[in-house]
């Protein structure tokens, strides 16, 4: 088993940034990523195998990236590409199952920079064809040149809905209309000294919001999807007016014939590898609902494992990149590389960074502070769990038959039991389990999370060889086999 001082998950903004610090003061990195190539989801690059013949606007990400990248090719760095981290054993060991191969390494210290994916929100037609999230739509524009739909919609909460607009009209749709959840305008005016912490990005939102402008779309603001209806695809989209409870008023539904419907409902941090090392988590419905609690140096509550980026808290590409930074510096000064007053030094840029974008980031998310929750979209025929097909229905039925607790409902529906392990259903399972039982969602208990924390193939797992096991514990040698231990 191969050993390094940090072992770095993701290899995005934040994953890069920590890496190039790090291995820059003389630290031995492993940084694994799911992906074939560098970047995350906000320096997505094309596959190598495209031949560009032209600069188009998402281009301009790449160009910023190309700095990012190199990280991975410093002579300090140990680059997985298209490797998943599955499981972290005692001892800080990491499990890994890649395309070259797959094994364990062993690190001094593990940084989590895992990033976040869409939060889906169901409504009736929401996993027709043609019904796609912000994230997936920006990947295939960004990864694949590709628009899926002529005629689009983008319905949902958070920035990403204007950035999608824009870009789709830039990638040569028609765009008919976009929907913003929260009544953000009259919000954004109230919160202008909070925006102007980060004028780059407003102005950045500005460029987006006029390119939406400019094309003609009807912008609602409070408004939500409530539904997409189509013969087998997305044929017609319907919109309708959201209040701050969740209620919707049916009665002024404006339909839409739209082959492409783009919802983006915000992201969730991606905290299945923290599950699995049970990290202490904390709620804050704003910045994305589960997420590691951390101390000012980004450790989490297990001594060694950091969490950085959008996978301890929804920030955004900028606090991602600066959180990478800080993190870079704080390795290097516990693996004994720098001293505490050269740390402070080489951070102090960055620690006033990262104040006024988090100044920036509280601003925005009280401006788009979302409606109470979207349940009332949710009818009894919606899906709720896609990968095995689980209507609210078939979980309310469960419920009046007596069962409470979403791991309950798991085992008894295997909803949150299919390929995505929950990632797309989690954030609904925890809005209507809190919805039936009173409890705040801070308060309903979360399934266990158990490796692998994404799917890895069979053959992979059985390659892989495992770390000597521990002697059998005396105290359970009474214990008949294959007797369950609860
Ligand atoms: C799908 C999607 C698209 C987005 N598009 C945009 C956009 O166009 N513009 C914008 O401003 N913001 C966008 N955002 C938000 C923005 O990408 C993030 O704020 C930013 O990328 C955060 O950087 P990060 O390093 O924290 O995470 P990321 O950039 O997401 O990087 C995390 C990386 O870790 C990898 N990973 C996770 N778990 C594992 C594991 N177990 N094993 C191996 N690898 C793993 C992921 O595949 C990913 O490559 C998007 C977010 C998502 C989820």
């Amino acid at each position: 088993m191969q050993d390094f001082d940090i072992a770095v998950i993701g290899a995005g903004a934040a994953g890069l940034s920590t890496a190039a610090v790090a291995a820059g003061q003389g630290a031995s990195v492993a940084v694994f990523d799911d992906n074939a190539l560098p970047g995350g989801q906000y320096f997505r690059q094309l596959p190598t195998s495209f031949i560009r013949t032209c600069k188009i606007a998402f281009d301009k990400d790449v160009d910023r990236g190309r700095l990012l990248y190199q990280a991975v090719t410093h002579r300090n760095v140990t680059y997985y590409p298209s490797a998943t981290v599955w499981n972290v054993l005692e001892g800080n060991v990491l499990a890994f199952s890649g395309a070259a191969r797959s094994d364990h390494v062993r690190a001094r210290l593990i940084v989590v920079a895992a990033g976040a994916h869409d939060r889906p929100v169901p409504f009736p037609g929401w996993t027709l064809p043609g019904v796609v999230t912000a994230g997936g739509l920006q990947n295939l524009i960004k990864g694949q040149r590709v628009i899926p739909g002529r005629r689009a919609v983008v319905a949902g909460n958070g920035p990403l809905v204007i950035l999608v607009g824009a870009n789709l009209v830039r990638a040569g749709a028609r765009l008919l209309a976009t929907a913003e959840a929260a009544p953000v305008a009259r919000r954004a005016m109230r919160d202008a000294i909070g925006l102007a912490a980060a004028p780059g990005i407003v102005r950045q939102a500005a460029d987006y919001a006029s390119t939406v402008f400019r094309s003609g779309a009807q912008r609602l603001s409070g408004w939500t999807v409530i539904e997409a209806r189509g013969a087998g695809e997305c044929e017609e989209v319907v919109l309708a007016p959201i209040d701050a409870a969740g209620q919707i008023d049916r009665a002024a539904a404006r339909n839409f014939a739209a082959d492409l419907l783009v919802t983006g409902f915000g992201l969730v941090p991606s905290i299945e590898i923290l599950r699995i090392c049970a990290v202490d988590l904390g709620w804050s419905r704003l910045r994305g609902g589960w997420l590691p609690r951390r101390s000012e140096d980004f450790e989490t509550t297990r001594p060694g494992i950091f969490a950085v980026g959008d996978g301890s808290a929804i920030g955004g590409v900028e606090i991602a990149l600066v959180e990478g930074r800080l993190m870079g510096l704080i390795a290097a000064q516990r693996l004994g590389l720098i001293g505490p007053d050269e740390r402070r030094r080489l951070a102090a840029g960055d620690v006033a960074r990262l104040k006024r974008l988090s100044r920036f980031r509280a601003a925005l998310e009280r401006i788009y502070e979302p409606p109470r929750n979207f349940l009332h979209l949710i009818t009894p025929e919606t899906m709720v769990c896609r990968c095995e097909e689980v209507t609210s229905a078939r979980l309310q039925e469960r419920r009046d038959a007596g069962l409470v607790g979403i791991n309950a409902l798991k085992s008894a529906t295997r909803a949150g039991m299919g390929r995505c392990q929950g990632r797309n259903c989690l954030s609904t399972l925890i809005d209507l389990e809190s919805e039936a039982t009173g409890a705040p969602r801070e308060l309903v208990p979360l399934s266990g999370a158990r490796p692998p924390a994404r799917p890895v193939l069979l053959q992979d797992l059985l390659a892989t060889p495992m770390p000597p096991l521990e002697p059998p514990d005396p105290a359970l040698a009474h214990l008949p086999r294959g007797q369950r231990v609860d």
